[in-house]
């Protein structure tokens, strides 16, 4: 064959389909006997990434082959879709969202201006204000647009509020962020034009929550110097501990001193679906703008964050633009095009992949799967806090237990011994290869930190996992 043809007949899609879908079937059917990591094998993962490396050949290849490659390099990866994903911020990407991505880029519809495609646009906003209206719980009239990602619908939000707070002059402009943000946080505002001297991190206060009082005073100061305050960033669940800071008080201050109030849910917000959550993260519909993660919390797969704003105007007002080959488009019933909410244009109709799953599954779903959740971390949490030689400094707020070794003795170095000792059970842990935990630094210690989101992750891998930790800990104590 000189050619495969770019556009297959019916036969040969029906075919080339179903090779697919088989493989994604049994991938997903043997998730849970998957190793958590790939075996460390430096030169083999060499030769792998080289021959990855490799440009396009001009003849035809065959599905059956270059999928067999695929699994191989999906296989020399973590395994962020398995139930053992606990490090960072697991996720594991729903089958239904699969489904609907696929369907989404075969009808292939423009999502950049909705009157190309009014009504999957009004799917696309029915899921955006699900967001900010019952999961956020901000008023009528709010909205907001689904990104790639937290970080750029922090991006998005962080050039809304420098718009509406220091309009085209950026001089003195001074956000106001914690030590246990994500680094996203200050990179949106140095990418929005703010000198990174004028990023400032406010205290936080021995429990790792932000101090209103220290945010309070230190936007009064920089006002006092001349410095032109306008953004605090809240976390409702940071990404290290899951701690959500105290976000009734945080609210009144940024509403006292004039600046927007942004908070980062992007792993906390949708924990707000369950009672609990609903209780602790109180205060966020206070927010002028939240960042909110689907491929985190709401298990989508990678590549859908969120931004939901009290006021769409404002989105619109520092994102809006036009050119003349846009001079046919007109708005549809209230929709806004997602193209003048945020630095993006031409995109693909980015909410099917959470409208199907929804729709299919119900809202029900994602609420008990994020009560189990924080049920697995409460068992966590209690069954650590009996292992001697273990310390766990903070009950969970969300879905994070963080642990560490204990220090044994005083002296000078008993604290670096211990750190070096976690340091030792993490690689211990993750040589098990049935899950995977990641570290962090806290208060300057090395901590170890279980992170159960993953829509996979059960009891059943919870108890192995303690079981795990227990045996690893009494053998290098
Ligand atoms: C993951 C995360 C981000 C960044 O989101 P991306 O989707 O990775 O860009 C921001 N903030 C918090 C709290 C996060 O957990």
């Amino acid at each position: 064959m000189r050619h495969f043809p770019l556009e297959p007949d019916r036969a040969a899609m029906t075919e080339l389909g179903g090779l697919v879908l088989d493989r994604i079937v049994d991938r997903t059917a043997q998730l849970a006997e998957r190793p958590a990591t790939p075996l460390p094998d430096r030169d083999a993962e060499a030769a792998l990434v080289n021959a990855f490396l490799a440009a396009p050949p001009d003849r035809p290849g065959d599905l059956k082959t270059l999928l067999a490659r695929l699994d191989e390099a999906a296989d020399h990866a973590l395994e962020t879709a398995g139930p053992g994903h606990l490090a960072y911020i697991p996720g594991g990407g729903l089958f239904a969202s699969a489904l609907a991505e696929f369907y989404t880029r075969a009808v292939n519809r423009y999502g950049g201006v909705t009157s190309v495609a009014p009504a999957l646009a009004a799917l696309e906003e029915s899921v955006v204000r699900w967001m900010a209206r019952d999961v956020c719980g901000l008023p009528e009239g709010s909205g907001g647009l689904l990104t790639s990602g937290g970080s750029m619908a922090t991006f998005t939000a962080t050039v809304a509020a420098r718009h509406r707070g220091l309009g085209e002059d950026l001089t003195g402009g001074t956000v106001y962020t914690s030590a246990s943000a994500h680094h996203s946080v200050a990179k949106a505002a140095r990418l929005a034009g703010i000198r990174a001297a004028h990023i400032r991190t406010v205290a936080h206060t021995p429990d790792l929550r932000m101090d209103p009082e220290a945010a309070r005073a230190a936007i009064r100061a920089d006002r006092a110097a001349g410095l032109r305050p306008f953004l605090l960033v809240a976390n409702a669940g940071t990404t290290d501990t899951g701690t959500v800071d105290p976000l009734p008080e945080l609210a009144a201050v940024a509403r006292e001193e004039g600046v927007w109030f942004h908070v980062d849910a992007a792993y906390g917000g949708f924990f707000r679906l369950t009672a609990r959550g609903h209780e602790r993260l109180t205060g966020l519909p206070e927010a002028d703008s939240i960042t909110l993660d689907p491929h985190k919390t709401l298990f989508l797969p990678f590549g859908t964050g969120a931004l939901v704003v009290r006021d769409v105007a404002a989105l619109h007002a520092a994102h809006g633009a036009t050119g003349s080959y846009l001079q046919d488009v007109d708005s549809i019933g209230g929709i806004p095009d997602s193209g003048h909410l945020g630095p993006e244009l031409s995109r693909e109709i980015r909410g099917v992949r959470a409208w199907l799953p929804l729709h299919l599954h119900g809202v029900d779903a994602f609420r008990a799967a994020l009560d189990e959740k924080l049920d697995l971390a409460a068992r966590v949490y209690q069954a650590l806090r009996g292992v001697a030689g273990l310390e766990v400094p903070l009950r969970p707020d969300l879905s994070v237990v963080a642990f560490r070794c204990r220090p044994t003795g005083d002296g000078p170095d008993a604290v670096a011994r211990a750190d070096a000792s976690s340091r030792r059970l993490l690689a211990r842990i993750n040589a098990h290869r049935r899950f995977v935990l990641s570290s962090t630094v806290i208060d300057g210690r090395y901590t170890l930190r279980v992170c159960v989101v993953s829509h996979r992750t059960h009891e059943d891998l919870i108890d192995e996992a303690i079981d795990i930790i227990t045996e690893e800990v009494q053998k290098i104590t």
